[in-house]
């Protein structure tokens, strides 16, 4: 799943309707993909039925909520360091309750509170539902943790509370967990199975998102692919009986969210090269609204690394995957992947054929790491992590540099056309500037004239750097 790296903060004016009577604030801060940012805005809809006011100062806290990630151990030092600043806080309001909250919650366990001595709660990413009955049991002094698994929570019934957000795009989650075992990721672990979400109050989410002024939605899941929804036993004769379907695969969500209205943009991540189908490529293209672009982590180039990740598909197969998304949807469709260097065993030919593969796709964009063994994951228990560190860091370069030339080939492709662009904001360095982004998900920053965000305007593109598009509104 596509990480964001970045901390996010809530913001008081993002958060709608506050209950008067609060008393308590409550300041969270996320970690890691997409789902765990979609999970705080469930988290934040679940504490605001208990009076819990959002704030960004974690000084005004009376609750701090770390939503984590663990998919290296990176990210869990991340948290650790955050954990020991937050701990000087705690020295000044004594009464401040401290929760740690997502994968490394679920991963770690009572485990966490032994190791970090601050910490009242841990929940994992199934047991949001139980925060309220947690945080009574922190109030009453007694620590608490619940990290069951669930087979089947979705947390569709909930109404996610937006957290800083621009107003303009929103992430729907669609599903939950990964039935798929890559060796060399936890998610499996700390997330559970799969389980996908009713499709009608996906629609509705999505519905009332756009009724509030949202022009574009990113439906989330760890494998939108295999998104799969059935509908109860009883009610498949009456859908028979109207020739209706009783199982919505994931072509046939995306045709439904599409429907709602064409000035609502629909984009979705993250797809599975296995999994992926013509169905969802030829849904895509029978869609203006459907953005023309695909994450689709491909991790190694060579068909035995491939095998030893346990990705269920093979270097000539994710080409042929390529082939079919240019044939279906064209050489503009964006493309962005996932690479790990350096998995156990990898030789110097090997990595060759994860640069030669990115040579013969030219990705706009990808996320790009080494391999970090993760505990109890298949590869940990199997696989020796045998690729010297720097060996590790040398390939990771050599795939980063190449990465760049390759996205500047991409964005140097768009000078000279006119892009429909759906305006998200100012831009970050220029309050003359307004940015958005193209169908196939490239930022375009260039000046204001007056637009507002969630207005689509067509704009020339006269120039980019590797990261982004330069142009100005030209109205058609
Ligand atoms: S598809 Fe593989 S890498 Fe992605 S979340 Fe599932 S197990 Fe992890």
């Amino acid at each position: 799943m596509k990480p964001i790296e970045d901390i996010e903060i809530l913001n008081d004016h993002s958060i709608e309707s506050q209950p008067k009577h609060s008393s308590r604030k409550v300041y969270i801060e996320s970690y890691g993909c997409q789902m765990n940012f979609s999970d705080s805005e469930i988290v934040a809809s679940i504490l605001k039925k208990q009076g819990y006011e959002p704030t960004t100062v974690p000084e005004a806290a009376d609750l701090v909520l770390l939503n984590t990630c663990s998919i290296r151990d990176k990210a869990e030092q991340t948290v650790r360091q955050r954990l020991g600043q937050i701990n000087g806080l705690k020295h000044q309001n004594p009464g401040l309750l401290v929760g740690v909250l997502g994968c490394m919650a679920e991963r770690l366990k009572e485990r966490l509170l032994e190791e970090e001595k601050i910490v009242d709660l841990v929940v994992g990413p199934d047991a949001y539902r139980t925060l309220p009955d947690l945080l009574q049991q922190a109030d009453d002094g007694v620590k608490a943790v619940n990290t069951f698994l669930s087979r089947d929570e979705t947390y569709g019934d909930l109404e996610p509370v937006r957290l800083n957000s621009n107003g303009v795009t929103a992430f729907i989650s669609i599903m939950r967990g990964c039935d798929n075992m890559c060796s060399f990721c936890v998610v499996p672990f700390t997330r559970g199975r799969e389980r996908s979400r009713d499709p009608h109050s996906i629609v509705n989410e999505a519905k009332d998102l756009f009724a509030k002024g949202y022009r574009e939605v990113t439906l989330l899941g760890q494998n939108v692919d295999s998104y799969k929804w059935s509908e109860a036993e009883n009610n498949k004769a009456r859908l028979e009986k109207a020739g209706l379907s009783d199982t919505v695969g994931f072509a046939q969500l995306l045709d439904m969210v599409a429907r709602i209205d064409p000035r609502l943009r629909v984009r979705f991540s993250t797809s599975h090269p296995k999994d992926i189908t013509d169905d969802v490529l030829h849904t895509m293209a029978a869609h203006p609204n459907v953005c023309k672009y695909i994450h689709l982590p491909v991790q190694s180039g060579n068909s035995r690394v491939l095998d030893l990740m346990n990705r269920g598909y093979s270097r000539e197969w994710y080409l042929e995957k390529i082939k079919r998304i240019r044939e279906i949807l064209g050489e503009d469709c964006g493309l962005s992947s996932d690479m790990i260097t350096g998995f156990c065993s990898e030789t110097e030919d090997e990595h060759q054929e994860t640069l030669s593969l990115m040579e013969s796709v030219v990705f706009d964009f990808a996320y790009m790491f080494h391999y970090s063994e993760r505990p109890g994951t298949l590869a940990a228990k199997k696989l020796v992590d045998d690729v010297p560190a720097e060996t590790k860091n040398r390939r990771l370069q050599e795939i980063i540099q190449a990465q760049g030339r390759h996205s500047l080939r991409r964005y140097q492709r768009e000078i000279g056309t006119v892009q429909e662009v759906l305006i998200e904001g100012p831009s970050r360095r220029s309050h003359e500037k307004l940015q958005g982004r193209t169908s196939s998900n490239k930022v375009v920053v260039f000046p204001a004239e007056n637009k507002i965000k969630g207005q689509y305007v067509h704009v020339l593109i006269e120039d980019c750097t590797s990261a982004t598009l330069l142009g100005r509104i030209i109205d058609r």
